[in-house]
């Protein structure tokens, strides 16, 4: 990232997920966007990924493993944080998906803030920062992700003043009446202040932390500039909306075998349109007001029975959070509803699946789809949308996106909706249905264009310009006193944080 030094990336899951299988590791390459979007950079330029991998340890203060990926031409290293059952229920379960999930997408009333809970994020955010000082030598920069570890920078920053450190928040900032909420807010936002870049997908998202941390800490802010003085540095707190690597979906898109997927799909359900939605089994998705508003229409437009179908994947997530199996019962429920109601024959309105999808196979029902319904009721920003955009190489398909998704800030082009509003989705399926193919390929192309532009090598390039410009200005002197105070030390494990 910067002009020099290697990578060590810093996030819940990585790379790779162990599991044990009779005696033996078994190592699995992970798929998520993250991986997408920095795999390649660790690739090109070596470094470290240290994250849980996944498992459950014995030992809370047993080593992890530490290899060198990937195993079929290696050229970086994996390093594993272990967390016990115990540290995963409160941590993972806990904190961050019991508290800091719903707060940040404005679900208060799931909000649960428990003091064990947050003792646990303190220890395993230790944990992890602990990780990353074994890798981290002078001239390395630390990049931390996520709402899992907010803590770690400021510890990194208490042992190593200088070391180079980026963190990119990849969920939605609330606003400060709701941050406050939380009874632990002030030691998040300084765990969060060690970081010489704090990084977000929206404006919004930057302005929402820095009036937290005014108002919080009495930090002063400056929101045109997008920078807060802390501890006498001026810390950087840019948007960049993370981006997809728009290339790759177009070649897998253009793939004989991909597109040949694709049209049995299409003849499988053997209706004339299908609308697809693809996401986590999560509430804030907006699954189940979108299935209302798909019965709404099918009531409302009765000429639409037989002739359109709505494909559902809905992803396993967090289904050791009752909120989440809550969602999938409820979420079954309506599509036994609905099919109960609208099938006839051979029709079958909804064809949902619970279940995760590979990558190449995500990409022939992105080609299968007429209509793509990304309609959360909040999201940090969104990739499905971005890539169901790239992978219409015939230019041709409709994007209906929630406003409530970060993505539909630079989507423009895309049917904007409201998913609390079940008329105005119905309004929206009405109107793609009937979008000519000219005004079609027309909105496609600019979406396109936008999504090729901020592509994921933009977004990696984001960091690495601010980096950049940050040493040109750095005082050297400055660097020199701090290297001479002895900080240089690996702290012992009982360093604790916050
Ligand atoms: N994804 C996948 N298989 C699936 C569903 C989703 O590989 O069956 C990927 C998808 O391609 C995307 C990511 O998971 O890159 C989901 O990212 P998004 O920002 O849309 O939502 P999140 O799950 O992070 O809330």
């Amino acid at each position: 990232m910067g002009k020099e030094g290697k990578i060590v990336l810093v996030s819940n899951r990585g790379s790779y997920t162990l599991k044990e299988t009779g005696g033996q590791t078994e190592v699995v390459p992970a798929i998520s966007g993250l991986v997408s979007a920095v795999e390649p950079v660790l690739k090109e330029r070596g470094g470290v990924w240290v994250a849980w991998g996944g498992r459950e340890a014995a030992d809370p203060g047993g080593p992890g493993l530490r290899m060198r990926v990937p195993p079929e031409e290696p050229s970086y290293f994996f390093a594993e944080v272990p967390l016990t059952a115990e540290e995963i229920r409160l941590y993972y379960h806990g904190f961050t998906n019991g508290a800091l999930w719903p707060l940040c997408h404005y679900f208060l009333e799931k909000c649960r803030y428990d003091p064990l809970e947050w003792a646990a994020y303190r220890q395993v955010n230790n944990k992890f920062a602990l990780a990353a000082l074994a890798e981290a030598g002078e001239g390395d920069t630390v990049w931390v992700n996520d709402y899992h570890l907010a803590l770690v920078p400021s510890i990194l920053r208490r042992h190593r003043p200088y070391l180079k450190q980026v963190f990119f928040w990849h969920i939605p900032f609330p606003h400060y009446d709701l941050f406050a909420t939380l009874p632990w807010a002030r030691a998040l936002l300084r765990g969060l202040l060690g970081s010489d870049i704090i990084a977000f997908h929206l404006v919004d998202y930057s302005h929402n932390f820095l009036q937290a941390v005014n108002k919080l800490l009495d930090a002063p802010v400056d929101y045109n500039s997008l920078t807060v003085r802390w501890n006498g540095r001026k810390i950087m707190v840019p948007a960049w909306p993370m981006g997809i690597d728009f290339e790759a979906f177009q070649k897998l898109a253009r793939e004989p075998g991909i597109r040949q997927r694709a049209e049995d799909l299409r003849r499988q359900i053997g209706v004339e349109k299908i609308a697809l939605a693809i996401e986590r089994l999560d509430y804030t998705k907006g699954i189940l007001e979108r299935l209302v508003a798909f019965e709404r229409f099918l009531e409302e437009a009765p000429e639409w029975r037989g002739r359109l179908a709505l494909l559902q994947i809905a992803v396993p997530s967090r289904t050791a959070i009752p909120a989440y199996r809550q969602l999938r019962s409820q979420v079954e429920e309506a599509v036994g509803r609905i099919n109960g109601r609208f099938s006839e024959g051979s029709y079958r309105p909804i064809h949902y699946f619970w279940r995760g999808i590979p990558r190449r196979e995500l990409v022939s029902y992105y080609l299968a789809a007429d209509l793509m319904l990304v309609t959360p009721l909040r999201d940090g920003l969104n990739l499905v949308a971005k890539e169901y955009v790239a992978s219409r190489v015939d230019g041709t398909g409709v994007l209906i996106l929630s406003r409530f998704a970060g993505a539909a800030r630079e989507l423009r082009e895309a049917l904007i909706v409201n998913p609390y509003d079940i008329e105005g989705m119905v309004a929206a399926l009405r109107t793609a249905l009937a979008m000519p193919l000219s005004q079609q390929k027309q909105r496609l192309f600019r979406l396109q264009e936008q999504v090729r532009r901020c592509d994921v090598r933009w977004w990696i390039a984001g960091f690495q310009r601010a980096l950049l410009e940050r040493e040109i200005k750095e005082d050297e002197s400055v660097r020199r006193t701090i290297r001479l105070s002895g900080y240089n030390r690996i702290p012992s494990t009982s360093a604790v944080d916050a």
